[in-house]
């Protein structure tokens, strides 16, 4: 199963690839939205790096989920702020305090990570928002656990659905959130959550490789 080691390194390559893919994901923004998610993310996710050094000996997976979810909220901002917020902290949440992972808590953390940004959002798919990326990553986690597959394919099975539901808003509409101000000229752009959410989840997959 997967540990804080995975944890640990999923937070720092999260870190990673959110500051590689900035300027991507704020040229998405500014496509349908005001610009700043990639700013936003950024800055969020390097304010968690500092905060690993807490963690101690007998820290958990739920620990460090938690600590991103403060850490998001109080930091990233506008409306992926305390979506991802949500996120992480119902994924800390039902890791409890398991210290490894297996398939089927990896389809749990992420199954309980969408609900609470549906929770939060209360989008739909098809809206053209994160849920896009996150429902297709769920399924797939969870049909891959339920098939035999360990953690790390569980996890490379949701990111690399999370990357086909990015690519798929595309030509949608966006019915949520800033992009929804622009109607049917949100046509035609990915959206920049979605985009972001997959990213997230390919780190998860690449620190358990
Ligand atoms: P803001 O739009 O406030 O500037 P960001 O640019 O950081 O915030 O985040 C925008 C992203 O948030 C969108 O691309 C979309 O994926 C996501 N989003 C916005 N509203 C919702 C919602 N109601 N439900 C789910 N995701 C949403
Ligand atoms: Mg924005
Ligand atoms: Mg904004």
């Amino acid at each position: 199963g997967l540990d804080i080691t995975w944890a640990v390194d999923w937070v720092r390559r999260s870190a990673q690839v959110v500051s590689d893919h900035r300027i991507e994901l704020i040229t998405l923004d500014r496509e349908i939205g005001d610009g700043d998610h990639g700013e936003n993310m950024d800055r969020g996710f390097q304010a968690v790096l500092p905060k690993l050094d807490d963690l101690h000996a007998g820290s958990t997976p739920g620990d460090v989920l938690k600590l991103v979810a403060t850490t998001l909220i109080s930091t990233v901002g506008g409306a992926a702020g305390p979506l991802y917020g949500t996120a992480y902290l119902k994924a800390a949440v039902a890791a409890g305090d398991s210290v490894s992972l297996d398939a089927e808590a990896i389809a749990g953390i992420l199954t309980a990570a969408r609900d609470g940004i549906v929770l939060r959002g209360k989008a739909e798919p098809g809206d053209k928002t994160m849920v896009d990326a996150w429902t297709p990553a769920v399924d797939a986690a969870t049909a891959a656990a339920a098939d035999g597959a360990d953690a790390l394919g569980a996890l490379q099975a949701a990111a690399s659905a999370a990357w086909e539901g990015a690519a798929a808003t595309e030509p949608l509409v966006a019915r949520k959130g800033r992009a929804s101000y622009l109607g049917e000229r949100s046509a035609g752009h990915r959206d920049p959550g979605a985009e972001s959410s997959a990213l997230l989840l390919q780190a998860a997959a690449d620190a358990a490789a």
